[in-house]
């Protein structure tokens, strides 16, 4: 049985693949960014790919525990931005 990385999500709390995910990541600046490949050095943090799980991680403030730090609105925004917006509705 082989064994894909998974991580949990900040807002759910749910155990999924790596690559369905999204992952935030502070470099050794402690600069946070947005890490699209999944490759940037740093520390990280996962977070699904839907609106519900980015506002359920901005009100809980986990990923300000996790990375020890402020987050900046733009990082929020920006995640916003790179999360699917599936659930307009007409
Ligand atoms: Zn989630």
């Amino acid at each position: 049985m082989k064994k894909l990385p998974s991580r949990t999500c900040m807002g759910c709390n749910t155990q999924k693949l790596k690559k369905e995910l999204i992952r935030i990541v502070k470099n050794k600046e402690g600069k946070l960014s947005i890490d699209r490949t999944g490759k940037m050095p740093g520390r990280g943090a996962y977070i699904c790919d839907n609106q519900e799980c980015l506002k359920k991680a901005i009100n809980s403030k986990r990923l300000e525990k996790c990375f020890e730090t402020q987050i900046d609105e733009s990082i929020y925004k920006e995640l916003e931005n790179t999360i699917n917006k599936e659930c307009n509705i007409d």
